[in-house]
């Protein structure tokens, strides 16, 4: 069995204590792509002092230089795109062309950071006082700790690593224990690139690597993705220890098809937004929310291609939707469907596993849909993270608006309609970090922002110039030529 290893100031090693534990295929449960390090804190502690011996020269390099390494960076995902996307399809099980659209948003992320380290403004801005000169530049904060989930195992991680490095930080990844290869990956690329032993590491591990990151007294920021439970529990521990935080969490996404909509167009929306990527992403559309007037018959439209969908391994190239990710996650999702049967919402498709001949290897649960789901249940209202879509019916363009909103998370949201008027009051009242017009609850771009409100986050954003903000630190400097000494106003009025 292959034995994979922490990538700690430049070197592939061990854990300290020799503890590993091993990563199974979720397409095919016989099928172990490795063991990994099962980390803990002496490993951390390694790690972080690797990044501190490598902070200053790393900060004193200039940030147009840095972005040519992640240029590199960029390069080689790209040339090493179609194997990465194999690796990251057999440990968590998506489609190859959803693993590959994974990739790509690391190359844009790449590309974009290496045009940023030309700029990373700061700015100027007049004095109060004569022969006096105010501007403000960004600084690196520091050590670094990044902890991901494993539905986008390099998509999500560059969000946070490329613009980190780029900005002058050094870095301690601790990937998901349940996608660790695609980050070995990233390492070895990010090597290869000529980032410097010491400014990137990772250290592999359950929950407990996580927990000594966030603990570690010289990380000065934790950027973390997973779920809310653990995003707001991390949250309070940086909050006591007054450590810079960003969270990008869980969310309960809602996609609205109105009567005047466009309604092949929302089917295939609707279809991709629920069931691609299993419904494990977090803007999936979990919750579907549709007028009166065709309520019936677009639903009956769903359900029939939905029952279409091809589930199988994600390294077949027919594959339309691949397994869960873990039995944890899959025994969740079957309690979820048991809750939404007992609540009494109207199970119209799939409800279960599915453990046929071919996929009974793997961890595969059927698109299931339920319908007549009112917002006082539970399956309106919890993340599921699996592809179950609860349908409740809207009595009005309002009443959709009021339903989207009548939820704790805020990531993601959409809106099918062709009254134009309808989509700009959409926009403006629909409380989400993110909303489609006549597009599903997927499909982020790398140079927008990228987070949500609510329940999902901590008012930070990832993706474009919005993640230099969380990777910098102000620094503002008054320079005064006058000879004199002059009193600003505050003391001087
Ligand atoms: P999770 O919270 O279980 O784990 C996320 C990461 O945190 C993992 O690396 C895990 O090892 C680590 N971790 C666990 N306990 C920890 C602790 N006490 N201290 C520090 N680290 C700890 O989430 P998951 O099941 O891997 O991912 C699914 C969740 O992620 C869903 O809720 C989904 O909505 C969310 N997600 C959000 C976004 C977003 O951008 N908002 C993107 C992807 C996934």
């Amino acid at each position: 069995m292959e034995r994979f290893k922490n990538y700690i100031n430049g070197a592939w090693v061990d854990a300290l204590s020799g503890k590993t534990f091993q990563n199974l295929n979720p397409a095919d449960q016989r099928d172990c792509i490795g063991e990994f390090p099962e980390s803990d804190a002496a490993d951390i502690d390694a790690a972080v002092k690797a990044c501190k011996a490598a902070e200053r020269s790393w900060m004193l390099t200039p940030a147009p230089k840095r972005g040519d390494i992640l240029r590199r960076a960029g390069d080689i995902f790209t040339r090493r795109k179609t194997e990465l996307s194999r690796i990251m399809t057999r440990e968590m099980g998506k489609p190859t062309f959803e693993t590959a659209g994974d990739v790509q948003e690391a190359i844009d992320t790449c590309y974009y950071a290496a045009t940023e380290g030309r700029r990373l403004f700061g700015y100027t801005a007049p004095s109060e006082l004569e022969n006096k000169m105010n501007l403000s530049f960004r600084m690196p904060v520091g050590v670094c700790g990044i902890i991901t989930a494993w539905n986008f195992p390099i998509a999500v991680p560059s969000w946070k690593i490329i613009p980190a490095l780029l900005c002058g930080n050094t870095v301690v990844f601790k990937p998901s224990e349940d996608a660790p290869h695609s980050a070995v990956v990233f390492a070895e690329i990010l090597e290869e690139a000529g980032v410097p032993p010491g400014v990137f590491n990772v250290v592999h591990g359950k929950g407990a690597s996580g927990a000594a990151l966030v603990e570690h007294p010289a990380v000065r920021l934790i950027a973390f993705t997973g779920s809310t439970q653990t995003g707001t529990s991390i949250a309070a521990r940086c909050g006591a220890l007054n450590k810079k935080c960003s969270l990008e969490m869980g969310g309960k996404n809602a996609l609205a098809v109105m009567e005047d909509a466009d309604q092949e167009l929302a089917l295939e929306g609707v279809l991709w937004g629920a069931f691609g990527t299993t419904g494990q992403r977090c803007t999936a559309t979990s919750r579907l929310i549709v007028h009166k007037d065709i309520y019936e018959e677009f639903t009956n439209k769903l359900i029939t291609h939905a029952s279409k969908l091809r589930l199988g391994s994600g390294l077949e190239p027919d594959t339309q939707v691949g397994p869960v990710i873990n039995e944890r996650q899959l025994e969740k999702i079957e309690r979820y469907i048991q809750i939404g049967r007992d609540e009494g919402a109207t199970l119209a498709l799939g409800g279960g596993r599915d453990d046929g001949p071919k996929l009974g290897v793997g961890l595969f649960v059927k698109p299931t849909i339920f319908l007549d789901v009112t917002p006082s249940m539970r399956i309106f209202r919890e993340e599921i993270f699996g592809p179950v879509l609860a349908v409740t019916k809207a009595e009005s363009f309002e009443h959709a608006i009021e339903l989207i909103n009548d939820c704790e998370y805020g990531l993601s949201s959409s809106i099918f309609t062709s009254d134009v008027n309808r989509a700009f009051r959409a926009i403006r009242d629909i409380e989400a970090g993110i909303t489609y017009i006549n597009a599903p609850t997927i499909g982020a771009e790398a140079h927008m922002p990228f987070g949500g409100v609510k329940g999902t986050g901590n008012g930070h954003r990832e993706g474009g110039w919005t993640a230099y903000d969380i990777f910098t630190e102000w620094k503002t400097v008054y320079v005064d030529f006058s000879s004199k000494l002059q009193r600003a106003q505050i003391d001087n009025y």
